[in-house]
Order: C-alpha cells, then structure tokens, then sequence
C-alpha cells in the first residue's frame, strides 16, 4: 500500500509553477527518494507535502486520505514528520529541549522516555551534550539532533530534506546509516537528496526531478547504472 500517493500536484510561488503536476508514490516500509539538481522543485515538494504550502491542483493523501488543507501540525499528528532543509533546531534550546520539542503532541511519558533513551543510546554525541545549546553543536550534530528530534513523534512516515547538506564526508556517511537504520527499524523514507549517488545507494525507488516535473522514476539501483542519470546527477562524490 502507498503510505503516501502525490498526484498531479501543481504548486506556485505567485504566478511561477514551481510544480508542474507531481504524481509520486511511497510504499509503506521503503525508502524512496527525489533527485535532482538545485531548483528543481524538490524542497517546494517537501513543502507542500507537510502543510506549508497548498497545492493549486491535485492531491496529496497520507494513509489513502487527502492531507490538504491541514496544517502542518495536523499532519504531524496523523504520523508524518519534516526533517527540513537546513536543519533547524532551535539554537537557544538546549540539545534535551529540542528532543523534547519533538515529542510535544505526544503524552505517553513512558514511551517518550524509551524513545530518548534510544536516541541517545544511537547518538552518545547528543547525549554528552544534551544540556548545551543546539547553536553549539557542529553540523552534522545539529543534522543527528533534528532527525533525532523527527523520530521523538515517533512517526510512521519520515521526511528528509536534503540532510547531508553542508556535511564532512564522514558525517554524510554517518546520516545515511542511521536512515537506513530508521527505515530497518520499520519507518518508511521519503528523501529528498542532491546527493544522487548516496540516496540511490539506500533507496529503493528514484524519481528524477528537472524544472518542477517528474522526468525519470525506477528501482534506485536501475536509476544509478542509467547513463542519463550517471552523466547529468552523478558527477559528484
Ligand atoms: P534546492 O536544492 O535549492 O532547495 P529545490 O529542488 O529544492 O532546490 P525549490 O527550492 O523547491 O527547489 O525551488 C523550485 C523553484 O521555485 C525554483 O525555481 C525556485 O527559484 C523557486 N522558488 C523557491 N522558493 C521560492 C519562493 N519563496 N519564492 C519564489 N520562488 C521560489
């Protein structure tokens, strides 16, 4: 079953169509990823997936429902949660707070409490600094921290937007192990990566995105031996 299904989605910003009629679909239990070069239309995708953005046409369902129209924090309540560009923690909480901050829908104590325990226990890093503030993290601690924070929902579906962004090598690896280790562990995966060669390693279905359009989509290691794709996504790293 697709856990999420776009269908001909069609987004602007003012009188731009940023999408130009996305159709996509995440099985539940995969992780599925979107490629493509700066300004395609990836983060718009993620946007307007989460409530940040209403589409002008089409449809987004979550669960086989449509999702449109709700606000962000209703879909976060429904098991949908954003890891956004950038990152974004909060920079004067502390690393415990913004944990926390992940989990604030949630009231079942004792099962917030294990999930934090796993985060830390997956993350030493967040744990020997969880009461500095977020601001001094480095970035990649900061990437841990907001995808930890994500899995403090404790969703169903996870979103990343591009998280190995501005990331030492080391890190990029790092990220990518514990999304597979997430997805493992029974969260489905929608990435959104400029990343191609990475997100392809750990995807199981691509969709290559150009312009605001859907212009190739297959099983991931498929989409990586096209030489198309080898030629115009995959020169880097
Ligand atoms: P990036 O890797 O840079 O985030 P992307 O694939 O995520 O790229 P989007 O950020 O979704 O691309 O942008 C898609 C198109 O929409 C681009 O042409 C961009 O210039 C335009 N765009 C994005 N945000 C805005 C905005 N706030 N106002 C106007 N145009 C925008």
């Amino acid at each position: 079953m697709a856990l999420l299904e776009l269908k001909n989605v069609v987004a602007s910003y003012g009188n731009i169509n940023a999408l130009k009629g996305i159709s996509l679909s995440v099985p539940e239990g995969k992780i599925v990823t979107l490629i493509g070069a700066n300004g395609a239309g990836k983060s718009t995708t993620m946007r307007t997936i989460m409530g940040l953005m209403k589409p002008k046409e089409g449809d987004v369902l979550f669960k086989g429902k449509s999702i449109v129209g709700m606000y962000p924090n209703e879909i976060v309540s429904h098991g949908m949660v954003l890891v956004p560009e950038g990152r974004q923690i909060l920079q004067n909480m502390t690393v415990l707070e913004n944990l926390q901050m992940g989990a604030y829908q949630r009231r079942d104590k004792a099962e917030m409490a294990k999930d934090m325990k796993h985060i830390f226990e997956r993350f030493p890093r967040l744990k020997e600094r969880q009461n500095q503030y977020g601001g001094t993290l480095s970035g990649g601690e900061q990437q841990m921290l907001a995808i930890g924070r994500a899995m403090m929902a404790r969703p169903e579906m996870l979103l990343l937007d591009e998280p190995s962004m501005g990331l030492a090598p080391l890190f990029i690896q790092e990220i990518f192990d514990v999304i597979e280790e997430i997805n493992k562990a029974g969260t489905t995966v929608f990435l959104v990566e400029q990343n191609a060669r990475k997100a392809l390693r750990i995807a199981d279905y691509a969709y290559v995105m150009e312009t605001g359009k859907i212009v190739m989509q297959g099983p991931a290691a498929e989409i990586a031996s096209d030489p198309n794709v080898m030629a115009a996504y995959l020169g880097g790293r």
